[in-house]
């Protein structure tokens, strides 16, 4: 996405040529190795009845557990919405991952998918759901196998009770992983946004009541049952609660998924978990939450990284992908870059953001920037999109404007 070192280039070309790997990948937990440290007791224990979908959900609940494919809505509260609905009921997993620097998820399943599948499979479960659908971003295919075989082996042994286990194929757009896209890709449409509400716990896919959860959400269950919602919510920092892989790259030493408290700072991230900033880099300012969260300068990079504490600057930590820039970048550029990111990925439901985007790329490209203009647009595109694709895509630029006056004279 336009952050690569010329170096790292040409390490990536090499490898393509000679089929070299940059980095190994660990295998991941088999079933073996996952059962023998406790793995699917839980979800034996609640198919034979003794722990109840209540006593799971309140634990949920109690740990402060938030939806951490970007929009925080609280789990336990989200899963007892779809208890109380009609049947059928679905469970869809959106594991799309699509946004710009975030790639937690395809940690979680590349290395222990029978802990992600185990969290599924309990939210079938307690929401008692007829099907389930994961979602998998198809640029994955290493993980889909990974998947593939860890299904198989645990509906094999009979731990997906009545539930029946779909693994999807994603389709390639961004828009995809918006969840009432995904929801429409799913029944086998083009991926286009709903409009909210109603929501999918009442009105999901087929029109039926759907509990839509992210990887990462379902990776942390298990855990939080077994260990306590009072291990979990004990875990933040700052007045924040629980734990978070943040997906860090850019200029930092050493970037990668980071399991870090939440509420962590910028500053406290790159310096306890990334080995600091890269040699010759200095800080310059950071993306919290990928293409959509905004750009935040230096001076901000004591802020908690968490939901909500974000907002009064027009940012959002959303997934947790950090992407971290230094003098060397050039801030411009960058937005540049993600509004073109955003006008390719707009799925062309809505004027504002199917023009919009258009127009913010070429505005954008005028040596100087006309910033009374891409205000003006931007809050167009704010107000009157359907979905958080328009209405996020102004949030570098306007984080430029804000932040980096001395980038734009
Ligand atoms: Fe599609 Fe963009 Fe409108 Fe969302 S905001 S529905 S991505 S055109």
């Amino acid at each position: 996405h336009g952050f690569v070192d010329h170096a790292d280039i040409a390490k990536l070309v090499e490898a393509a040529e000679t089929g070299a790997t940059l980095a190994e990948t660990p295998k991941p937990i088999d079933f073996d190795a996952y059962v023998a440290e406790g793995g699917y007791g839980l979800l034996r224990r609640c198919l034979r009845g003794e722990t109840d979908a209540d006593t799971v959900i309140q634990a949920l609940s109690d740990s402060k557990l938030r939806g951490l494919g970007g929009a925080g809505f609280p789990t336990g509260k989200k899963w007892s919405i779809v208890r109380q609905q009609a049947h059928p009921r679905y469970v869809a997993i959106n594991a799309d991952e699509g946004e710009p620097g975030t790639f937690k998820d395809r940690w979680c399943m590349e290395r222990d998918p029978h802990r992600f599948i185990e969290g599924t499979l309990i939210a079938c479960l307690a929401v008692d759901a007829e099907a389930c659908y994961i979602y998998l971003r198809d640029e994955y295919p290493q993980v889909h196998e990974i998947l593939r075989q860890a299904l198989d082996r645990a509906v094999a042994e009979g731990l997906n009770g009545h539930t029946r286990i779909v693994l999807r194929r994603g389709a390639g757009a961004y828009i995809c992983g918006e969840e009432s896209a995904m929801l429409e890709s799913i029944e086998g449409k083009r991926g286009l946004p709903r409009h909210k509400p109603p929501f999918a716990a009442e009105v999901g896919l087929w029109g039926k009541p759907t509990l839509t959860n992210n990887v990462e959400t379902m990776y942390w269950v298990r855990d939080i049952v077994e260990k306590g919602p009072d291990w979990f919510a004990g875990q933040g920092r700052n007045g924040s609660h629980g734990l978070r892989l943040f997906s860090v790259s850019g200029r930092v030493k050493e970037p990668g998924v980071k399991l870090a408290p939440a509420g962590i700072t910028l500053r406290e991230l790159v310096d306890e978990f990334c080995g600091g900033m890269s040699e010759g880099h200095t800080l310059k300012g950071y993306l919290p939450g990928g293409a959509s969260g905004g750009i935040l300068p230096a001076s901000h990079a004591d802020i908690p990284l968490d939901f909500g504490t974000l907002d009064e600057y027009g940012c959002f930590l959303g997934s947790g992908a950090v992407v971290v820039l230094s003098d060397k970048d050039d801030i411009k550029a960058a937005a540049l870059n993600l509004m073109r990111f955003f006008e390719d990925e707009s799925c062309g439901q809505c004027t504002p953001c199917r023009n919009g985007t258009e127009k913010a790329v070429k505005l954008l490209q005028q040596e100087k920037w006309d910033t009374a203009l891409l205000a003006d647009l931007s809050k167009v595109m704010r107000d009157a999109s359907i979905c958080g694709l328009g209405q996020a895509a102004p949030n570098p630029v306007d984080c430029v404007i804000k932040f980096f006056p001395e980038d734009l004279r």
